[in-house]
């Protein structure tokens, strides 16, 4: 199972969380309890990414 992880837009704490691709469940904070958390592409993500071609939509992907 992938994990993921999410930068609290509160504290700034990031918080790994272990889910299924797809997963719709929300993610707190586990240092303030914030609802707010952003996702944080990993440099694997970013790696894994990069071995296809430009594919972001609108072009502002700073993986692309
Ligand atoms: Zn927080």
């Amino acid at each position: 199972m992938p994990v993921f992880e999410y930068q609290c837009e509160k504290c700034g704490h990031v918080t790994s969380f272990l889910e299924k691709a797809g997963s719709r469940k929300a993610h707190v904070c586990e240092k303030c309890g914030s609802g707010k958390t952003e996702k944080v592409f990993s440099t694997f993500a970013a790696k894994s990414g990069s071995s296809g071609s430009s594919s972001c939509p609108t072009g502002t992907c700073p993986f692309s």
